[in-house]
């Protein structure tokens, strides 16, 4: 492939892309703004019209928000690549560093010196979408104090764990040859393993406070329905979520042995200890199913076909003068090939990402019929109508839309498929 079809390529798909994200989300607004004036039948009887009117005003203030945060980034995605930004940048940090500290602390300072400018320009968007929209609705509980430690450990964890990380593939891709993507692909496996347990126990931990469970009535019911369920947790935590939104969650974290059930305090003060079950059988459905080990097979394989391509556009200079940087000539090109393919990937990967979508929404479906079998689908559907109405989601959201974003399926059709599963079947004891 020469570079021109290659810039060609890039360009088109960036343009269809930032069309059809354009028309898919300008699509959702006019169907949300239009059904803003009736609670859907279905649900008139459970959701007043105000919650229905502030969910729709919310999914409004995002997505015109969304419209200027897509366009910014298909902007920036252009900058770097084909209007020659990171062919500059990598021309000053190469001069700058190779001569006096090497190759290897020069791909380190270009990536890093990319991440620096890349997280710069997305702050004031972030800072936008925390302090005025989660703010004007009543979500956002962050102090403009605590976005800012959050910010400089985030720094820390990336720089302490990301850039042993990044030296080694960058490693790797000088020392092993032609196959290096293969090895490569076996450090990132391990990395991935290590964070699985990591996370847990020492990431996650510096943001939050996690707390045993300590409400004994609901533990009972949690550990009866674990021991139903034929699952084994190392222990029940509640996480001080409520530090920085209102929004509730539940979830699984760690590896083997080392799992844990984590609830978010947000979510224990909203629902019942009934409710709560049936969020967690849904969660458990998700392991119980495999819907667990097939996400982390198929993000294996993805990682190991995308690094098998790179290995293969590694090595062609047209790679780089397709995506507007001129290669090293006198410096490795490892770290530029790395930039270019993360920044490339996406791009293309957005046209098949309702495929994965289409897929979590058939997982959500099974998940939700483990929790009816091994909970109670009255619960899990009034569970899922608080959790709807507290975090603002629409309940008319536009089909197109939905099909190609949406990770679970709108509120309407997991209720009604909640209401024709059969229920559980008590058996006396
Ligand atoms: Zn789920």
């Amino acid at each position: 492939m020469s570079s021109l079809s290659l810039s060609l390529l890039f360009a088109a798909a960036l343009v269809l892309r930032l069309i059809t994200q354009l028309w898919l989300s300008t699509r959702q607004m006019r169907h949300v703004a239009q059904h803003r004036d009736a609670v859907p039948p279905a649900f008139a009887a459970t959701v007043p019209l105000a919650a229905h009117q502030r969910a729709a005003d919310y999914t409004l203030a995002k997505g015109r928000f969304g419209l200027l945060t897509t366009a910014f980034g298909s902007a920036m995605l252009l900058a770097w690549t084909l209007l020659g930004g990171l062919d500059v940048l990598n021309g000053v940090v190469r001069d700058a560093v190779q001569p006096r500290f090497g190759d290897m602390a020069y791909q380190l300072a270009l990536v890093s010196a990319f991440g620096a400018i890349g997280g710069l320009l997305d702050l004031p968007f972030e800072l936008y979408s925390t302090f005025r929209i989660e703010q004007q609705f009543g979500f956002n509980r962050t102090t403009l104090r605590l976005f800012i430690v959050d910010g400089l450990k985030g720094l820390l964890v990336a720089a302490v764990i990301g850039l042993p990380l990044l030296a080694l593939i960058l490693w790797i891709m000088q020392a092993t040859g032609a196959w290096w993507w293969l090895w490569a692909w076996g450090a990132w496996a391990v990395f991935n393993l290590l964070i699985m347990v990591l996370y847990p126990t020492v990431i996650a931990p510096m943001f939050n406070k996690f707390e045993p469970l300590s409400d004994d009535a609901l533990k009972a019911r949690v550990q009866a329905l674990m021991q139903r369920c034929g699952f084994a947790a190392k222990g029940l935590f509640v996480m001080d979520g409520s530090k920085r939104s209102a929004h509730g969650n539940a979830y699984f974290t760690g590896l083997g042995a080392a799992k844990r059930v984590v609830f978010f305090d947000t979510l224990l003060d909203k629902l019942s200890p009934g409710e709560v079950e049936a969020v967690l059988a849904h969660e458990l459905g998700h392991f119980k199913r495999r819907h667990v080990q097939k996400r982390i097979v198929l993000m294996f394989g993805m990682s190991l076909a995308g690094l098998a391509l790179l290995g293969w556009l590694a090595s062609r200079s047209a790679f780089y003068a397709g995506l507007g940087v001129a290669p090293n000539m006198a410096a490795p090109n490892h770290a530029l090939a790395l930039l270019l393919f993360l920044m490339a990937v996406p791009v293309f990967g957005f046209f098949v990402s309702p495929l994965a979508a289409q897929l979590s929404r058939k997982h959500e479906f099974e998940a939700d019929a483990y929790a009816s079998a091994q909970a109670s689908a009255a619960e899990l559907s009034s569970a899922l109508l608080k959790l709807h109405e507290d975090n603002a989601s629409t309940l008319t959201p536009d089909p197109v839309y939905v099909r190609f974003y949406y990770s679970h399926p709108p509120a309407s059709e997991r209720l009604a498929a909640l209401a024709a599963l059969p229920a559980r079947t008590v058996t006396a004891a």
